[in-house]
């Protein structure tokens, strides 16, 4: 990417807090940091953490300068500012728990999953948070459903403190597109503009994409800033390297391709939508921009496990509008984008009369309507080189992969069900593995018991293979009691939300204790094994399951039959000639399709 010859140097807004903070130590001093490091205890930083870490390191955070402590955190969740009072919205914190690293007073090597340095930390502050808290005020709420439900699992403590850094985080990949605040400014002011743009997405590029971006760019006359984010975003999100593919095809053949500067965000995303929208202006300022697009849903998570949205589709702008002035980053704001079919543009509805016809695709449809089931996106909708990245990247719904997931008491019928299915489903010319709870705890979960702790374990195993089945297209039939919601539900977004088939064999606890197949419920009711599900120990059931089968009624060819006639509505599995009387099956579609 280089730069058009400037005309004149713009000056850039300042970063917030009017300078760039760097955390990254000279040169010259890595290899003592290095040689003293290895003499301190180790910190292994979580994905999330690490994202954090870079972006606090080349001043993304600017003016914060480590992973809050107590009075900042406490302030940012009450009033969205730091202690020094300037605006913060989001807590970006370093969860710990207790262990021989964390002493006050002390410092600790903070290093990434394969061991490599990355920095030292002085703790100067350990304290307890409160996960509640923390939902309730920055998400808004405790539904299990919002992707941040995975700070359940987060450290019970944060620590804070001085932060060394030895360099930021190495990346392989699109070397060229990962530009730090420092390199983004450098660049952005050799345009000669005075008014930069960002432009933020966790999306691959569409036209009404485009046409936000172009609308954008010609309002504030200036450049734009496409800053994608390629750090964590929501499950299930098209994959950071189809999407920056996509970004480059479109920079290539864009009309104003002289206007776009193209660099990848290592943000780890909260979801946080109005919130979030605000950090994402702060963090865009530290980068260079004066403004910021807002649309509709911007940072928005979806749905909620009742169905409903959680936040509004225009909470974002508003918050952001509300502290624009004293941020001093712009909203250009936008309503929905709509297709105008007769006159092939795209406009803002409220401009469209109610005659009108009108067309889009949404995200979901993307998915489901086009690439699942192998046809090419339209002209209208997509340019046609971002049409073939994706028609590459996501082969038809029949040759992705797909994890069932059984839960139920022990007992209900799980594996006895799970073995049908496998049949049914080798013989419709899909390979499936079977990871049975029992089976593997045997190999891969050897040597584990049945504490909460150890039953979480067991299953996030399962799920974490179950998820590179399902990455590489293959069908993985899971079968474990699975007993609390909250990891079933970190399964589900290991797997990615829509590859998880969640099936709740729904046996009442008299039946299963009759069966009693394996002698448990007669060992716990004698009390020679303790915490056993449904006895001494709770089963959470699933408030909404793909499906909910009946074995008393039912026979598991019969059940085995429904799932597969299930899979097949959701294209996972082809249809073939003897399908039609399957699909016309009472009770097929129930649960959140
Ligand atoms: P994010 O989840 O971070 O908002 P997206 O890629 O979904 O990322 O959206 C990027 C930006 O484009 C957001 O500001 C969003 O509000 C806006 N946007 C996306 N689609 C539309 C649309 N059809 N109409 C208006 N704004 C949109
Ligand atoms: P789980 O895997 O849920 O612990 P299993 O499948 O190992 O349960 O055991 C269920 C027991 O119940 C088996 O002995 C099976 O033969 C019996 N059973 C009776 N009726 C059914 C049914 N309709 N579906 C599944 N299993 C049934």
């Amino acid at each position: 990417m280089t730069p058009p010859i400037p005309v004149k140097p713009s000056t850039l807004i300042p970063p917030y807090g009017d300078e760039l903070v760097n955390l990254v130590v000279p040169p010259e001093a890595v290899n003592d940091l290095k040689a003293y490091a290895s003499h301190l205890p180790s910190l292994q930083l979580s994905e999330r953490s690490i994202c954090d870490l870079e972006l606090l390191a080349s001043g993304g955070f600017s003016p914060l300068d480590r992973f809050m402590g107590q009075d900042d955190h406490q302030r940012v969740l009450e009033e969205m500012r730091l202690s020094s009072g300037h605006l913060f919205p989001i807590p970006v914190t370093l969860p710990a728990d207790h262990g021989p690293a964390i002493h006050l007073d002390e410092d600790v090597a903070l290093r990434n999953a394969k061991n490599d340095l990355l920095a030292v930390m002085t703790i100067d502050e350990v304290y307890e948070w409160d996960m509640v808290q923390v939902a309730r005020m920055v998400f808004g709420t405790l539904d299990v459903r919002h992707p941040l439900a995975e700070m359940h699992r987060w450290g019970k403590l944060n620590i804070s403190g001085r932060l060394q850094v030895l360099r930021l985080p190495y990346h392989a990949d699109f070397q060229e597109l990962r530009l730090s605040p420092a390199q983004t400014r450098a660049i952005l002011a050799a345009y000669g503009y005075e008014n930069v743009v960002a432009f933020q997405t966790r999306n691959p590029l569409h036209r009404v994409h485009e046409e936000l971006i172009k609308r954008a760019t010609q309002r504030v006359d200036g450049v734009l800033l496409l800053h994608p984010v390629v750090g964590l975003t929501k499950p299930g999100d098209v994959d950071h390297y189809t999407r920056v593919r996509t970004y480059k095809a479109l920079v290539q053949t864009a009309d104003d391709a002289d206007r776009i500067l193209l660099a990848l965000l290592p943000l780890a995303m909260r979801l946080a939508g109005p919130r979030e929208a605000l950090w994402h202006a702060l963090i865009r300022r530290n980068y260079g921009a004066n403004y910021l697009i807002v649309g509709r849903d911007h940072a928005s998570p979806g749905i909620d496990s009742r169905g409903k949205p959680f936040y509004g589709p225009y909470d974002a702008q508003a918050l952001v509008e509300q502290y624009s002035a004293e941020l001093g980053v712009g909203v250009i704001p936008f309503e929905e984008l709509v297709y105008l079919p007769d006159e092939n543009r795209y406009e803002e509805v409220s401009h469209v009369s109610s005659q009108a016809r009108t067309a889009s695709i949404s995200g979901t449809q993307v998915r489901q309507e086009y690439l699942n089931k192998g046809r090419r996106l339209p002209d209208w909708f997509t340019r046609p080189e971002v049409a073939e990245i994706l028609a590459e990247a996501y082969p038809p719904r029949h040759q992705q992969g797909v994890c069932i997931w059984f839960t139920g008491l022990c007992g209900a019928g799980k594996s006895t069900t799970a073995e049908v299915l496998t049949v049914f489903l080798l013989e419709r010319g899909r390979q499936a593995t079977v990871l049975d709870g029992d089976v593997v705890r045997t190999h891969l979960s050897k040597g584990l018991g049945f504490s909460k702790e150890d039953r979480d374990t067991n299953i996030r195993r399962i799920g974490f293979v179950a998820a590179e089945i399902v990455r590489h297209g293959g069908v993985a039939v899971c079968a474990a009691v699975s007993p609390y919601r909250v990891t079933r539900n970190e399964v589900r977004d290991m797997v990615g939300p829509e590859h998880f088939i969640e099936v709740f064999v729904d046996t009442p606890l008299e039946v299963c204790e009759q069966r009693d197949a394996k002698g448990m419920y007669a060992k716990a009711r004698r009390g020679e094994i303790t915490a056993f599900t449904g006895i001494d120990d709770p089963y959470e059931p699933p408030t909404h399951p793909e499906l909910t089968l009946d074995t008393v009624v039912q026979t598991p060819e019969e059940n085995g039959h429904r799932i597969l006639a299930y899979l097949i509505q959701r294209g996972f599995v082809r249809a073939d000639a003897g399908d039609t009387l399957l699909n016309e099956a009472p009770g097929l579609a129930e649960g959140n399709v």
